[in-house]
């Protein structure tokens, strides 16, 4: 007899996207034959910055009170302290952001930190009214699509499309259609942006906070690839903050997914409430992460690391995967999203004649993992044929695993256009 799940269970055991491609890391990472892993979201391993946890890890073993904190403490459910002390410093240095640690909480990675948040703001609230996260740009990060308590937590909305150099594009807040209303409880973006690698540029970011401000509701920027670190970044842009801006960053993209830490920057009020939900959830948050960080964030070398390594590191790759995906695809319809941060490349194919769920079952049959660009669009209500035309393609793994994986996306997509011809 199958066990019987509560609503909750039911709710959060069903198939998801964020299960389908942790699953597909999971099977590629452990599988015997050669699967070439372009779906994930798994940072790269770059030889300097591993080189710089290594080290640090044996000062810690050398360090009884460093080994203390890291493994024989539990953390202030706000999280650890002299880290957060040390990254308010960061921040107020780098930025003139007027932050302690009473404005920094962290958490197990920043999906937990995502849970916590939209659930703290969105669903039905004491007056009876429902009220629902907006996302106003689709495509937007999938991970966020299945973590409400109760269904229907976005509204989102279709971008305006700048039509650049071909086969460039990029994508834009439609500010003329952004109205927030009483059922809006917050507004949320990725920047840059998860999957497409769109950095909203200042002035949008300028329109939301304004927005956000005038409507009492919190701007929430999901920064897991910004500035100031990893500063997976390629163009120029200036994180903001004010008590009004709920700025979510994590160690995950320097390379530590394996350490689940995610940081929260925001008013008192909001850090206050995440660690009340954090000490229900999981009494304190990991402190592996945060030790292992604290003294890189103390004296801005994490900065430096970032701008040293990760960023060019990120830059050469992108360069590579653009080059070899124009050339693959050449002769067949295609769009390429303007590279401007993160680790991925959209890549648009208008008038694909199968649905991109196909062409992901068809790539993964061939032995490359992509992402089906239907799973962006959390909470867009209207029909778009756009969401079935997209993939997305990571470019953080080894550069032949880049070239051969793209080789074959090149094949199936033009199988797939010329069998409809
Ligand atoms: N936000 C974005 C935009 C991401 O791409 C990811 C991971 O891929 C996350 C949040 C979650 O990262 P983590 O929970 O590892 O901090």
């Amino acid at each position: 007899m199958p066990l019987k799940f509560s609503r909750f269970g039911t709710r959060f055991t069903r198939s998801t996207g964020a299960l389908e491609l942790m699953d597909d890391l999971g099977s590629a990472l452990t599988s015997d034959d050669r699967q070439l892993m372009l779906g994930g979201g798994n940072p790269a391993k770059i030889p300097e910055i591993q080189a710089r946890f290594r080290e640090r890890l044996e000062q810690i073993a050398a360090t009884p009170r460093d080994f203390d904190r890291m493994f024989a403490d539990y953390a202030h459910p706000k999280g650890e302290l002299t880290m957060r002390r040390s990254l308010a410093g960061l921040l107020r240095r780098e930025y003139g952001w007027p932050l302690t640690e009473d404005n920094v909480a962290l958490t197990g990675g920043s999906q937990a930190a995502f849970f916590m948040l939209f659930n703290l703001f969105a669903g039905e609230h004491p007056d009876g009214v429902k009220r629902r996260i907006l996302l106003p740009v689709t495509p937007e990060y999938v991970g966020y699509t299945d973590v409400g308590l109760t269904e229907g937590l976005f509204r989102s909305l279709r971008p305006t499309i700048e039509e650049l150099e071909p086969p460039f594009f990029k994508y834009h807040v439609d500010l003329a259609a952004l109205h927030v209303d009483d059922s809006i409880a917050a507004i949320c973006v990725s920047r840059p942006t998860n999957p497409t690698g769109n950095l909203l540029t200042d002035a949008e970011m300028e329109a939301l906070d304004t927005l956000a401000r005038a409507r009492g509701v919190p701007l929430i920027v999901d920064n897991a690839y910004g500035m100031p670190f990893p500063n997976i970044v390629f163009r120029d842009a200036t994180p903001q903050w004010n008590d009004n801006t709920i700025f979510c960053m994590s160690l995950s993209k320097l390379g530590l997914p394996g350490a689940r830490t995610g940081i929260v920057i925001a008013s008192e009020e909001v850090v206050d409430a995440l660690t009340r939900m954090t000490a229900v959830l999981s009494l304190a948050v990991g402190s592996v992460g945060p030790v292992l960080v604290q003294p890189l964030i103390e004296s801005g070398e994490i900065i430096d690391l970032s701008r040293r390594f990760i960023t060019p590191y990120y830059r050469a790759k992108v360069a590579l995967a653009c080059e070899a995906l124009q050339r693959e695809l050449t002769g067949v319809p295609h769009k390429i999203h303007s590279p401007e941060g993160a680790i991925f490349l959209w890549l648009w194919l208008p008038g694909l004649p199968i649905s991109s769920a196909e062409l992901y079952r068809r790539l993964k049959q061939a032995g490359v993992f992509v992402l089906s660009g239907h799973y962006f669009f959390p909470g867009l209500e209207e029909p778009w044929q756009h969401r079935n035309e997209c993939l997305r393609i990571s470019f953080a793994q080894e550069e032949d695993v880049v070239r051969e994986g793209i080789a074959l996306i090149g094949e199936e997509v033009r199988k797939a256009f010329a069998a409809a011809t």
